[in-house]
C-alpha cells in the first residue's frame, strides 16, 4: 500500500496538446482575452446546439451575470437549493434578491421539484436549480413548473456539463444555463465559466457586465452603460478549455465506467447509502452516505484513516444554510432535515478521468478496512 502514489478525490487531466496550445499563446504576443476566447466561445457554443454562449473567468461571475441579465434584484425571490457550493446561494445576495432555500429530494439530493413549486410567491422570480455531482434535475418538470408560474430559470450546471435530461444534452434546451471550468469541474480552463443564453442581445449584455460596462461604438469611440465588473477569461485560459472541451464526451464516458464500478465493487454490507444511479448523470462525483449512527466514529475520523491508506476523501457540501452567514440571517438547525442529513454524513471518493479501474478497487479495499473499523 505505501509503495502505491496517493490517489486524490479529483485531478484534472491535461494532455501535451493542451499545454503546447498555451505556450503558443504566451508567446502570441496576446495573452488575454482575445482570439483564443472567441474560438472557445464558438466550440461552446456548437457544443450547446447552437445557442449563444459568453465565458467569464468564473462560473460564479457566469451566474451573477445570468441574475443580472434577468433583472434580478432588491425585492425578488429566487429558489434554490441548500445542498450546493456556496457560489449559488451567494450571487442570488450580490444582486440583492433574497433565496428562498427548499429541501432536496432524498433520493437525487437535487431540490425536491414537490417543494419547489410550493414555495413559489408573488414574489418569486426565477428558480436557481443545481445538477449536484452531475445528476440533472428533471428538466422537463422543472420547465413545466416555470411556465405555469412565469418564472426565469437559470441553471446551475457547474456540475452537470455533458448529463443529460430525458435524452437532451444540459444547456442545448431552456432558459439561462451556467458551467463551471474550475479545475475540479469535468473540464477545466484553469479557472474560468461560462452562461448558455437565448439571444444576441443577451450575449451583448452580457458582455458589458463582464467588462466594466463598455460598449464599443462603430466609430472607434466608446460608451459606458452600466456599473460592469471585471471577469473576463484569458486566452491562456481559452487555449486550456479548448483543450479540454473536445475530450469531453471522452472523460465523461471514463468518469461513468469508473462510476460502473464502484456499483460492482463496493461491499453493501458496509452500510453505506450509495447514490442513485443514472445514465443521465456525468458522474462528476461519487458520494456515498456514511451510517454515522452506527460508526464508532465520525466523518472527520473517516477521512483521517482513508488518507492513511493513500485514499483522499472529500465533503460536497455541508448544508449551507448553517454556515454564519446564514445562521445570520435566521436560519438554524432542522429546516432543511434531509440536506443536513446528507450535508452531515456525504463524503466525495476519487473520481477523475485519469483514474484506472484498479484504482477504484483500492479505494474500496480501503473502504472495507475502514468501515469494518467504525462499525466493530
Ligand atoms: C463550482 C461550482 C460553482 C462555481 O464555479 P466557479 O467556476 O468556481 O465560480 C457554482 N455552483 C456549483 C454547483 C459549483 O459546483
Amino acid at each position: 500500500m505505501s509503495q502505491l502514489e496517493f490517489l486524490p478525490f479529483t485531478k484534472p487531466t491535461l494532455d501535451e496538446e493542451t499545454i503546447q496550445s498555451v505556450a503558443n499563446v504566451l508567446r502570441s504576443g496576446w495573452i488575454t482575452s482575445g482570439p483564443k476566447v472567441q474560438e472557445f466561445e464558438a466550440a461552446l457554443s456548437e457544443h450547446f446546439g447552437g445557442r449563444p454562449v459568453r465565458v467569464a473567468n468564473s462560473a460564479t461571475a457566469a451566474l451573477e451575470i445570468g441574475l443580472r441579465l434577468m433583472g434580478i434584484g432588491p425585492g425578488d425571490e429566487v429558489i434554490t437549493t441548500p445542498l450546493t457550493w456556496v457560489a449559488t446561494v451567494n450571487v442570488i445576495l450580490k444582486v440583492g434578491a433574497t433565496p428562498v432555500l427548499v429541501d432536496i429530494d432524498p433520493a437525487t439530493r437535487n431540490i425536491d421539484l414537490d417543494l419547489l413549486e410550493k414555495a413559489i410567491t408573488p414574489n418569486t422570480r426565477a428558480l436557481l436549480p443545481v445538477d449536484l455531482a452531475g445528476l440533472p434535475v428533471d428538466r422537463r418538470r422543472l420547465y413545466e413548473i416555470a411556465g405555469a408560474h412565469n418564472l426565469r430559470v437559470l441553471e446551475d450546471a457547474a456540475q452537470s456539463q455533458g448529463a443529460t435530461s430525458h435524452g437532451e444534452r444540459i444547456g442545448t434546451k431552456g432558459d439561462l444555463c451556467s458551467v463551471s471550468f474550475h479545475p475540479n469541474k469535468n473540464i477545466t480552463s484553469i479557472e474560468g465559466g461560462a452562461l448558455v443564453m437565448n439571444t444576441l442581445d443577451e450575449a451583448r449584455e452580457f458582455e458589458k457586465w463582464r467588462l466594466q460596462g463598455v460598449e464599443r461604438l462603430p466609430d472607434g469611440t466608446m460608451d459606458v452603460t452600466l456599473p460592469g465588473g471585471k471577469c473576463n477569461l484569458t486566452d491562456v485560459a481559452a487555449a486550456v478549455g479548448l483543450g479540454q472541451l473536445k475530450r469531453i464526451v471522452e472523460f465523461n464516458t471514463k468518469r461513468t465506467r469508473l462510476a460502473h464500478r464502484y456499483f460492482d465493487r463496493l461491499n453493501r454490507d458496509l452500510g453505506l447509502e450509495l447514490p442513485v444511479w443514472s445514465d443521465d448523470s456525468n458522474w462528476h462525483m461519487f458520494q456515498p452516505l456514511l451510517p454515522l449512527e452506527r460508526m464508532k466514529f465520525g466523518r472527520g475520523e473517516f477521512i483521517a484513516k482513508m488518507k492513511d491508506k493513500g485514499i483522499g476523501v472529500g465533503v460536497h457540501y455541508p448544508a449551507l444554510h448553517l454556515f454564519t452567514l446564514f445562521r445570520a440571517m435566521g436560519y438554524s438547525e432542522g429546516q432543511y432535515p434531509v440536506a443536513e442529513r446528507v450535508g452531515a454524513s456525504t463524503v466525495s471518493l476519487p473520481l477523475f478521468p485519469g483514474m484506472s479501474p484498479e484504482d477504484v478497487d483500492r479505494v474500496c479495499e480501503a473502504l472495507e478496512q475502514v468501515m469494518k473499523e467504525a462499525l466493530a
